[in-house]
């Protein structure tokens, strides 16, 4: 355990981990210049992705035996912030890039998933999600399109809320009913390569931030290939390691964007009491308020990815206390990150409020907002409500 904390997590101002660095490189050369045009045309961060892949963080977090990296969730954790504090939409797309690669390494037991894995290694494929659904909304435990295995090949067609960088996509995972008879909850998990999917917008991605994503709605039809069918129900994926590693992943764009803004208002505070030495600029205080708020969101943070680790070595990620810790990591991370960008701005003033300046909170601002809804806090609250009823401890 101290190894990992000082491998990066326990400062995560300073980059130390080797994926962390290899990330936080990345951002700073090719993800941060790139961003606001990103931002203002709501494009793939294609430089940043090509960058990602070129350096092998698509494949980091796969086992040896796959050709991967062999890092470990709370290295990619540490990445992602990185990366978020650059640009937070190429960070998601890692982040939910690596939450399909893990799923693939922990429950793939197919030789069809297994060959996938080391093609992620072997040609940087890039992995898209179509869980969420029209008619669900953010209820990924249900499904309403189901497999059909009458017709060869099976196929799947789905109407998807959202597909983020579907479009550039070399592979999709999607939920869907066992069958056309089976319940809702009654979901199997199924990887479909590039040609054995098609993708059809059914809505534009004109949105209030995270505009890299390009999350749009589409219609999926899959030719669905046995081999890539998951062999366990997707119950036990989301339960047992996926449902975790994504509010870990996630979290660390939060945070990584929190960053972003305090780093912002740090810079402007330091500015200002160069230009008259000897006084202290009348925000500083802020400043500190923000850092110790910063600190609460990056301690959480590393408590969980540390506490992962723990429970997955010991086969016990199902851990109740666990999963509610990790929905108040997500709704802690994601108001810490609305929090320090509007705190942020009061800092900075006009000069935040500015597009065109070098303390612009723009992007960051709007960005945070997305962390609110992508799932949404009350339904996360609304579980926690329902498993402390039953819990006797809090
Ligand atoms: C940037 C971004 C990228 C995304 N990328 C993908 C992707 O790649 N793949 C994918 O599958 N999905 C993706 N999504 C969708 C995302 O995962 C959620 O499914 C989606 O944002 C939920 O949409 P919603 O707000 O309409 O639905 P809901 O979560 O259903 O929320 C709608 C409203 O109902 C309320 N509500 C719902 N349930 C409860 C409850 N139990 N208790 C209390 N209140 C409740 C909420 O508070 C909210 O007011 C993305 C979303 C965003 C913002």
């Amino acid at each position: 355990m101290t190894s990992e904390l000082n491998n990066g997590l326990l400062a995560p101002a300073d980059a130390t981990g080797e994926w962390e660095q290899i990330a936080w490189r990345i951002g700073v050369e090719v993800a941060a210049p790139a961003a606001d045009d990103v931002d203002r045309l709501a494009r793939f961060p294609a430089e940043a992705v090509e960058a990602i892949r070129s350096e092998k963080l698509l494949s980091a977090l796969l086992p040896k035996e796959f050709d991967g990296g062999g890092a470990s969730l709370v290295d990619m954790v540490a990445a992602v912030r990185a990366l978020a504090t650059h640009c937070a939409s190429s960070a998601l797309v890692l982040a939910m890039h690596c939450i399909e690669v893990y799923n693939i390494a922990r429950h793939g037991h197919t030789d069809g998933l297994r060959a996938l894995a080391r093609d992620i290694s072997a040609d940087g494929l890039l992995l898209a999600n179509a869980n969420s659904e029209i008619g669900i909304g953010g209820d990924v435990g249900r499904s309403i399109c189901a497999l059909d295995r009458t017709t060869t090949p099976w196929t799947l067609e789905k109407q998807a809320l959202a597909i983020s960088y579907g479009e550039n996509a070399d592979v999709v995972l999607a939920t869907a009913r066992r069958d056309p008879d089976a319940a809702e909850t009654d979901q199997v998990f199924i990887a479909a390569r590039r040609g054995d999917f098609d993708l059809e917008p059914t809505s534009e991605w004109d949105t209030l931030g995270l505009r890299g994503t390009c999350s749009r709605s589409f219609r999926l039809t899959v030719r669905v290939d046995p081999e890539l069918v998951f062999p366990v129900p997707f119950s036990d994926i989301a339960n047992d390691g996926s449902g975790q590693a994504r509010q870990l992943l996630l979290s660390a764009v939060w945070v990584g964007l929190a960053e972003a803004a305090a780093a912002k208002a740090h810079a402007y505070v330091r500015a200002a009491a160069r230009r008259s030495i000897g006084t202290t600029p009348p925000s500083a205080i802020r400043v500190a308020e923000i850092a110790a708020d910063l600190e609460e969101g990056r301690s959480l943070l590393v408590a969980q990815a540390l506490r992962f680790g723990y429970l997955e070595s010991r086969s016990d990620l199902q851990n109740a206390g666990f999963t509610m810790a990790l929905r108040n990591l997500k709704v802690s991370t994601s108001t810490l990150g609305v929090r320090t960008s509007t705190a942020a701005l009061g800092i900075c003033g006009i000069s935040g409020y500015k597009r065109d300046s070098e303390y612009s909170l723009d992007r960051i601002i709007r960005d945070a907002h997305g962390g609110l809804i992508m799932v949404s806090n009350d339904r996360y609250l609304g579980d926690n409500a329902q498993l402390l009823l039953a819990r006797k401890q809090i």
